[in-house]
Order: structure tokens, then sequence, then C-alpha cells
């Protein structure tokens, strides 16, 4: 392929499924079912603007795959949007769903706006009537297609999905399981906001914890004391950077955001340049860095660094720029950052991508547990957390009289302490991140041919959806 073709973001997934299922030896009907997006639905609504002026606005709802339902995934909010990325981030939900055995087929939703251009009034009547026009191809619903945020898209937006849909099907008992990411006040879950950053953290922390494969890259195993450039301090950026530094030990060094971005070898705060960037608006002139113009901003992800983690949109590694990449590791937090030849250049480079479909699987991870906690009521821990903590005193108490040793009320504490939802959602999450990532490395190991991780991961991935087409009498 020459360097100079532009490869879209969907030939780009595309290219990644063809490129794994070589290795799965499964026929080609089977893939092609696999690899298509099974509805598209575009839509054009007017709404009235803040002046009273009416604007039709572009939407789309895209189910790629139906081999399990509910579909699920995000809505984004971008001037970005069109038909073939929508088409890519809900085939990349299917996969991703398969990655970490949440059991849903993938969806993406796109409204084509700048959301930083509309008053809240606006956007609330853009979500409502988005809502309406899925509601009324029935394309919505608990059991059918599950929304949850993207960028652009909040807490806010799910909890006005969500009262649109209950205001015509108040009698669906379940109705509070048709969005995810929704605000904890209104059935939303613990957990969901950090969910995708903590789930970034928890992979990388794994990746590094593989004292063959950091030997590979000459460098040291753990994640403590490893440098980190983030692109993009949205949710997922945000999060991934303060985990990984508060509870993984790693060093920030630069982040990059629209305004432009800031570079200091010696590390910062990530906490505090977040609290200064809402002080004063921005992160450019934060004490002690450098800071690049927003006109030179993209060049952050080429300072020096031993991880590199794009968390703000797609595309933004390409042939262009891959050969000045320094980090050694490429950890993917945001949806398809790096193209398909992108990718070729940075892996001929020796370098380790982890990828997408794995990395960001946090979000759908713990929408899983949300959409679980709506089908049943009920909030996870309600029924065992006293019971666990007199369980756990009692059995401290024996160790005391056994021992012969006062343990102090602190220790107590710690000791006996029952789960909250809190907890547990963050324990599933884990559990979910590395098991997820030991699967998809045990491919390499299985099949010598198959020599980085993306490539792994669909191969896990088409693996298991072609096993639930088999189950489901399909295929012969
Ligand atoms: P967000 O809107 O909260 O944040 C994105 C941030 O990126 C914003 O702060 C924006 O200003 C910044 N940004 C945009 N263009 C930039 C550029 N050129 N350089 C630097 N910064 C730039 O969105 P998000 O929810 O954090 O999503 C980010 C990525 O993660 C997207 O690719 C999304 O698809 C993916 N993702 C999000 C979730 C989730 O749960 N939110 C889950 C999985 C994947």
């Amino acid at each position: 392929m020459s360097q100079q073709t532009v490869v879209s973001f969907y030939d780009s997934v595309t290219n990644f499924f063809n490129k794994a299922a070589q290795h799965t030896g499964l026929p080609e009907g089977l893939l092609e079912q696999i690899r298509v997006c099974n509805a598209v639905y575009r839509m054009l609504f007017p709404v009235k603007m803040q002046d009273g002026q009416v604007k039709v606005i572009e939407a789309y709802r895209v189910q790629h795959s139906h081999h399990r339902t509910p579909t699920k995934g995000g809505i984004r909010y971008s001037n970005h949007v069109n038909q073939e990325e929508v088409m890519a981030l809900a085939t990349l939900m299917t996969y991703k769903c398969a990655i970490v055995d949440v059991p849903f087929g993938g969806a993406k939703g796109g409204v084509k706006i700048n959301p930083w251009d509309y008053s809240p009034e606006v956007l609330e009547r853009i979500t409502r009537r988005y809502t309406t026009e899925l509601m009324s191809r029935n394309f919505i619903g608990p059991s059918i297609d599950v929304p949850a945020p993207d960028y652009g898209t909040g807490e806010r937006e799910m909890a006005w999905i969500y009262d649109t849909y209950r205001t015509f099907k108040g009698a669906d008992i379940d109705a509070a399981g048709v969005v995810t990411g929704k605000p904890v006040t209104q059935h939303g879950i613990n957990g969901r906001r950090e969910a995708t950053g903590r789930g970034v953290y928890y992979g990388i922390r794994e990746a590094c914890n593989i004292p063959e494969d950091m030997k590979r890259l000459n460098m040291t195993t753990g994640l403590k004391g490893k440098r980190l450039i983030i692109q993009g301090l949205g949710n997922v950026g945000s999060f991934s950077g303060t985990i990984s530094q508060d509870e993984g030990g790693a060093i920030i060094v630069g982040v990059g955001e629209m305004e432009g971005a800031i570079y200091n070898k010696d590390g910062f705060d990530i906490n505090d340049v977040l609290k200064f960037r809402k002080e004063t608006g921005s992160i450019l002139n934060y004490p002690g860095a450098i800071s690049i113009p927003k006109e030179q901003r993209e060049t952050i992800l080429e300072y020096d660094c031993d991880i590199l983690v794009p968390a703000a949109l797609e595309d933004v590694i390409s042939y262009k720029n891959a050969p000045n990449i320094k980090a050694k590791i490429v950890a993917e937090a945001a949806n398809g950052p790096i193209t398909s030849r992108g990718e070729e250049m940075l892996l001929e480079a020796g370098k380790i991508i982890i990828p997408d479909v794995f990395l960001n699987a946090g979000g759908v991870t713990v929408s899983y547990f949300e959409w679980l906690k709506n089908l049943s009521h009920m909030r996870f821990g309600r029924l065992e957390k006293r019971f666990d903590q007199q369980r756990l005193e009692n059995l401290v108490g024996l160790v005391e009289r056994t021992v012969g040793r006062e343990i102090s009320d602190e220790e107590k504490r710690m000791i006996a302490r029952g789960a909250d939802e809190i907890d547990l959602v963050r324990s599933g999450l884990e559990e979910t991140m590395i098991n997820a990532y030991h699967q998809i490395r045990d491919v390499m190991v299985d099949k010598p041919k198959v020599t980085d991780l993306r490539t792994a991961a669909f191969v896990s991935a088409i693996n298991k959806i072609s096993s639930d087409y088999m189950s489901l009498g399909i295929f012969p």
C-alpha cells in the first residue's frame, strides 16, 4: 500500500478484521455475516433553535450485529459525524463486547452537531427528538438497543433519553434499562463515570506487568515510574491520567487538549493540571511546563515518553506522524486513534499497541453492570453487605481470641468492611480487564503467526461471535 493512500476509519476497521479473519479458518460466508453492519438508520429531523429558526439535524444509529441482543453503544455529538464513522464505531462495539464477555451486539449513534455551539435547551430538544425518532423505528429499548455516552455526550443527555422513553413507555417496568451512563440519582451506577478511564488503567497496568513483554521493549516490569502522555482530557483521558498516577504510580509528562498542549519531562500532578484548566479555561501556561500552541497541539504525540495514551478522537496517528512517535507503548484509550497504515509502521518499529477494542471496554463493561442493576431493580451489595460485615467481624473476633492479640479498630474496619456498590463495580471491572488481556495474549502464544495484540483481540472476538452463530444454527 502506498504511504499516501488515505484509509477511512471504517476501512481501517475492516482491514483489521480481514487481517485477523485469516487466522480463524472460518468460512467466508460466516466471516461476511460477522463483518457487515446489520442495520443502518439515517434520519433528518427539524429542531427549533434558540433564535426561533428551524434547523434540520442529521443523525444516525447503526446496529452492527444482532448475534446477541440488546445491541449496545454510545451516542456521539460531533460535527464530524458521518455514516461511515458511525458504522466503524458500531463495528468496534461488537468486537469490544465479545472481548470482555459482555453479552451484547454492537451499535453506535451519532448526531452531526457541535454540542458546544448550542444552549442546553436546544441540546435537550435535539436529544429528545432523536430518542423519539429511534422509538418510532423500534431502534431503542432495554431489550432492543441500549445507548450510552460517547464523545460530546454525558450523564445529562442519558437522563433526557431515559425521561423521553419513560414518558412514552411508562408501563415498561424495565424502562430504566433503556440507556446507561445515567446519573446515579436516576438509576445510574456508582463508578460508571470513571469506568472507561479506570479500565484503561487496568489494561495498561496488566500489559506492563508481563516481564517478557517489558524485557522486549527494554523496560522495567510494572507501571510505577513509567512516563505517560495523554491526548484529550475529557471523560476518558482525565480518569485514565488521574487513576494511572494516583493508584499506579505513573508519571504524567504531557497532555494535549483543544487549546494546545503542555510538557514537562519530570512530570506534573495531573489533578493539579485539571484544576488549573478549570480555573483558567486552558492548560496553556501551566507553571513549570512548556506550552505548545493550538496550531501545533498534535506534536505532543511525538514528545518523549514511555506510554502514549490518545484519548480524544480517531485517526490521530497515521503514516504521517507514526515514524516520529517515541513512546514504546501506544495505549488506545480513544476509538480508532491509529490508522491501519500507522499501525503497520508502529509495529515495524517494535512498539506494543494496546488496542481500543480491548483497552476502552471498561465503559461498556460497567454499562452492562448498570443495565443488570436496572433489570434487577436493586443496587449491588444491598443484600450481602451487612451479612458479610458481620461474618468478617466474627472471624476477626475469633482470630483475636485465638492469637491472643488485640486488633486495632482501624484494622478491624479495613478487614471486616462489607462491599459497597462502587467496590463491587471496580472489582468486576478489574477482573474483566485482566481476564480479557490474558485471553488476547494467549491467542498470540497459541498462534505464533499472530504477532500483535489487535489481531489477537479480533481473532478472539471473531471466534466467540462465530460460535454464537453456530449455536443459532444459522451456519452448519
Ligand atoms: P469527551 O468529549 O469527554 O472528551 C474528549 C476530549 O478530547 C475533549 O476534552 C476535547 O476537547 C478533546 N479533544 C478533541 N480533539 C482534540 C485534539 N485534536 N487534541 C487534543 N484534545 C482534543 O469524550 P470521551 O467520552 O472522553 O471520549 C474520548 C474517546 O474515547 C472517543 O474516541 C470515544 O469514542 C472513546 N470512548 C469513550 C467512552 C466513554 O465511556 N466515554 C468509552 C469508550 C470509548
